[in-house]
Formats: structure tokens, C-alpha cells, sequence
């Protein structure tokens, strides 16, 4: 005959059976923390940024989409600082999915808690490339000038221009262009390509 027993009586009985049935069995917690938790291969940490590899170049910032990381120019200086407020991430690791060189590099730790939430941040700071022509710091890191010139395909690209350029200002650029054009063609050109707001050169 089929048991009739109200509810509380039920959860009274399948706690009693079934405590004693799996208490000595399978535990539902550990001694953690003070045992280490062995973490699935794939779980997703805190990432980090390594100096040695970072070119300093926005490229986890633009991807980061809680704002963990920063950048600033401080052109006085001639600095661009990268900041990684570990506080902020949510562990997406879109970071490292997108940067170039391997410098944001993945782990599995999680815990974070501390009493001092400097402990929390990593700042890289990186050398602004410095413009010959004009006196001014470019937005780019010198890093990033080397970065570019590693990797450009030099059967298709002319190194020499490149070289000849990539470490101007916008200005100096447009300037060494037309004082290029001026050389070969003869003064052919106009130098309205000179002339600035208020009819400057
Ligand atoms: S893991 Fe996600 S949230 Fe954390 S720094 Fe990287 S992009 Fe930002
Ligand atoms: S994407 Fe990589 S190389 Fe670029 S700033 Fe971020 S950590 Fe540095």
C-alpha cells in the first residue's frame, strides 16, 4: 500500500535517509581555503598584463566592455600609460582575444580580495615616439612604431618611405609632401596645400 504522509513529514524522512545515505559519501563542501581548488582548464581569471610584450597599443581598451582598462597620454612627459583595474573586469578575456603581441595573458585566479585596492592595479608605461620635424610627441608609442615595421610585408611596402615618415606629426607629414612635390616637379604645385586656418604657411 502506497505511503500517505503529509509534506513535512516527507522532507523530515528523506532527510533523515538521505543524510545519512551520502554524508559519508560525497561531501558538499571542501576545506577551502585552506586547500588549493583545482580549476577547469578553460575557467577564465584575472588576465595580466606583461611589460616585456605590451606595445602600448588600446587595443584590449577598445575591447575591454566594463572600462578595466585605460588609456593616457600624458604628452608632457612624452608617456602613454596603460591601467588595468582588476576590480573592474568580469573575466571576458576579450582582452586577450584581441591583443597583438601576447601581452595580455590569461589565468585562472580569481580570488582578489584584498584590504588596499592599489593591490588591484597594473599600470605599463610606455615611451611616446617623438617627432624630429615638428618638437611634438606623436599619439603612437615608440613600441608601436617598431611593432609596425616588424611586421609590415617589406616585398610590398617601401621601407624607406615608411621609415621616412611613420615617426612625423600629421604636419610634418603633409609638409615633407609637398616639399617633396616642390623638389620634383618645380614649384609646379601651389602652395595652397601649405596654407593653414587664418592663411598661415
Ligand atoms: S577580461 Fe574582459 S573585463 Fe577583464 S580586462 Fe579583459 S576585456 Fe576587460
Ligand atoms: S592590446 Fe596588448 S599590446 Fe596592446 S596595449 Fe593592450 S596589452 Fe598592450
Amino acid at each position: 500500500m502506497a505511503e500517505s504522509l503529509s509534506y513535512t513529514e516527507k522532507l523530515k524522512k528523506w532527510n533523515r535517509f538521505e543524510v545519512e545515505k551520502f554524508s559519508k559519501k560525497a561531501p558538499v563542501t571542501t576545506p577551502y581555503p585552506f586547500i588549493d581548488i583545482e580549476k577547469p582548464p578553460e575557467y577564465r581569471g584575472i588576465p595580466h598584463i606583461n611589460p616585456e610584450k605590451c606595445i602600448g597599443c588600446g587595443a584590449c581598451v577598445n575591447a575591454c566592455p566594463p572600462d578595466a582598462l585605460i588609456l593616457e597620454w600624458d604628452k608632457e612627459h612624452g608617456v602613454k600609460r596603460l591601467t588595468f583595474n582588476a576590480a573592474r573586469c568580469i573575466r571576458c578575456h576579450r582582452c586577450v582575444e584581441v591583443c597583438p603581441t601576447g601581452a595580455m595573458e590569461p589565468t585562472n585566479i580569481f580570488e582578489i580580495a584584498t584590504d588596499n585596492k592599489e593591490d588591484l592595479v597594473e599600470v605599463v608605461e610606455h615611451k611616446l615616439a617623438y617627432c624630429e620635424e615638428c618638437g611634438e610627441y606623436l599619439d603612437f608609442t615608440e613600441r608601436q612604431i617598431e611593432y609596425v615595421k616588424a611586421i609590415l610585408p617589406k616585398e610590398i611596402i617601401d621601407m624607406y618611405a615608411l621609415e621616412d615618415r611613420i615617426g612625423l606629426t600629421q604636419e610634418a607629414k603633409m609638409r615633407k609632401t609637398v616639399e617633396k612635390l616642390r623638389e620634383t616637379e618645380g614649384n609646379a604645385y601651389p602652395a595652397f596645400i601649405l596654407v593653414k586656418k587664418g592663411g598661415e604657411e
